[in-house]
């Protein structure tokens, strides 16, 4: 049976929030935020506001305890427990970064079930502060993906590709995502794929606005209950067709339960 890997993004897929956002706006820091928002890349400005935080006496500790409380969907832990029991491989990719993903993940006892996270490097210095740097490094050089809608420190396009390219070519993937950032590697999803727009999310607004540079199989979710059921019936409808293509012909369909046709999401509906 082909492998299933399943990549999820982590602000507002994961978690209901924007991890970031969060740790800013919990310790204090939202007005040092906007003013330095428009002055530099987002990832650059993250390492800027942990050095302002650790020089205003916030500890690593501190962050942590913010990050322990971030809004988490209580169907989304069931759900990657699910798709882990499925024998799906779980990946992340991130424009968050490490530390804040792993601290999360530990302390919901989750590092188990992802075998990669691709994300924003973020480690503690010897100082005690939170050094955050980008995924590509960007300073000389661009990571060269031309879509407009990647940020210069990350293209998850080009983390899609390197994934793709480990794997057997038989393997299929489901992307979930709600940004920008998540659309140049939907666009990297072959026919046999799905991607998983959150709806009424910037992801799902450019796939509606550029269906032609989809290849995969759409199926939206509004929230993290939708998220279980949709992503659960699509590990549940590859593994049945990856069965069935080794049945002879007669047997095929046969031991379908009846109804699951019924019960398998609606394709996303594409305004015109
Ligand atoms: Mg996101
Ligand atoms: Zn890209």
């Amino acid at each position: 049976m082909a492998k299933i890997v399943v990549v999820f993004d982590f602000d507002k897929t994961i978690i209901d929030c924007d991890s970031d956002n969060w740790v800013v706006d919990e310790l204090g820091f939202t007005d040092l935020f906007n003013q330095l928002l428009p002055t530099m890349p987002w990832n650059s400005m993250m390492d800027r506001l942990m050095k302002e935080i650790h020089e205003n006496g916030k500890t690593i500790a501190d962050i942590e305890e913010v990050l322990k409380t971030v809004p988490i969907h209580p169907r989304i832990i069931p759900a990657f427990k699910s798709a882990h029991a499925l024998g799906c491989d779980l990946k992340i990719v991130s424009d968050a970064n490490r530390f804040f993903i792993e601290t999360i993940l530990k302390h919901y006892g989750l590092m188990e079930y992802f075998s990669g996270i691709n994300t924003n490097p973020g480690y503690v210095d010897e100082q005690g502060r939170l050094r955050i740097s980008p995924y590509h490094v960007f300073i000389n050089s661009s990571h060269g993906c031309t879509c407009s809608l990647c940020p210069p420190n990350m293209c998850k396009g080009l983390v899609i590709k390197k994934i793709q390219a480990a794997v057997e070519s038989k393997t299929r993937f489901i992307y979930l995502g709600d940004g920008n950032g998540d659309f140049c590697p939907s666009t990297k999803l072959g026919e046999r794929d799905f991607v998983m727009p959150r709806k009424n999310f910037p992801l799902w607004d450019a796939i509606c606005k550029n269906p032609t540079l989809i290849n995969a199989q759409i199926q939206e979710w509004c929230d993290g209950e939708e998220l279980e059921r949709v992503l659960i019936s699509l590990i549940e409808r590859i593994n049945l067709e990856e069965t069935n293509q080794f049945l002879p012909m007669d047997c095929k369909y046969q031991n379908i339960p009846m109804g699951t046709h019924e019960t398998l999401p609606q394709p996303l509906p594409v305004p015109h």
